[in-house]
C-alpha cells in the first residue's frame, strides 16, 4: 500500500475515533499563554503543565508582569515539572519578547521567540491562527514511524514528510488526533495493538 493511501485511511479512522480531539493545554483563550504553556510542555505531560499554570497566571497575569518576574519565584512555581529551571528562564524571556513584538502568524517569526521551536510554533499556528499545522511532538514522532508515514527521526523532517501526504485542511486535526491515539492506544512502551483500529494497515 502506498504511503498516501495509508495516510488517507489513517485520517479517516482517526476522525471516527477522536472526532473532537483538541489541544489539551489550558490557556484561557489568551494566545501568549498558549506559547508559555507549550514551552513548559517539553518532556512533560500536558496534565502536569495544567497543574502549574493556574498559579503562574494568578501571580503573573500579563506578559508584562511575567517578563519582569523574579526568576527564583518562577522556578518555585514550576518546580513540579521537568527542566523547570531552563523553562523558567525561557518563559520570562519569551514573555518579554511577546510583550514587545506580539505574536505573528508565521513559523519563521514565531521561532524567534526565546524557547520556541517548530513544535510550539506549529501549535500556535494551528490553534491560534487556524492555519494548517503539523505538530511533531513525541507522540507524532513515534506514531509516524510505527505507521510507516515517515522513516525520519528528526522532527523537522517528519513534519515535512507528513505535510506531503496529509491534505492541508486535515493537518491540524490530524496532529491532535494522532497525539490522542498515542496517549490512549499506541503508547510508547506497551502499544495496545490488539485493540487498535489501525492494526490492519499498520506496518508495525
Ligand atoms: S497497531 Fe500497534 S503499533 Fe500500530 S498504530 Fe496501533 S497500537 Fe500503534
Amino acid at each position: 500500500m502506498k504511503k498516501e493511501e495509508r495516510a488517507g485511511i489513517i485520517i479517516s479512522e482517526l476522525k471516527k475515533l477522536y472526532p473532537h480531539a483538541e489541544c489539551m493545554l489550558k490557556y484561557s483563550g489568551i494566545p501568549e499563554r498558549l506559547v508559555v504553556a507549550t514551552i513548559l510542555s517539553a518532556q512533560t505531560t500536558d496534565a502536569a503543565v495544567n497543574r502549574v499554570t493556574p498559579q503562574l497566571w494568578k501571580r503573573y497575569s500579563t506578559m508584562e508582569k511575567l517578563s519582569s518576574a523574579d526568576l527564583s519565584h518562577v522556578e518555585e512555581l514550576l518546580k513540579t515539572i521537568g527542566l523547570f529551571r531552563n523553562k523558567a528562564k525561557f518563559i520570562v524571556k519569551a514573555a518579554g519578547y511577546m510583550r514587545e513584538f506580539g505574536l505573528q502568524d508565521s513559523i519563521d517569526e514565531l521561532v524567534k521567540i526565546p524557547g520556541v521551536g517548530r513544535k510550539t510554533a506549529n501549535v500556535v499556528i494551528g490553534e491560534i491562527f487556524g492555519k494548517p499545522a503539523i505538530t511533531v511532538d513525541t507522540h507524532v514522532k513515534r506514531l509516524s514511524g510505527r505507521l510507516g508515514l515517515s522513516t525520519n527521526t528528526d522532527p523537522g523532517k517528519i513534519e515535512l514528510d507528513l505535510k506531503k501526504i496529509i491534505p492541508e485542511q486535515e493537518q491540524t486535526m490530524f496532529s491532535h488526533r494522532l497525539i490522542t491515539h498515542g496517549r490512549q492506544v499506541c503508547k510508547a512502551l506497551k502499544p495496545l495493538c490488539s485493540a487498535c483500529a489501525l492494526r490492519n494497515i499498520c506496518p508495525s
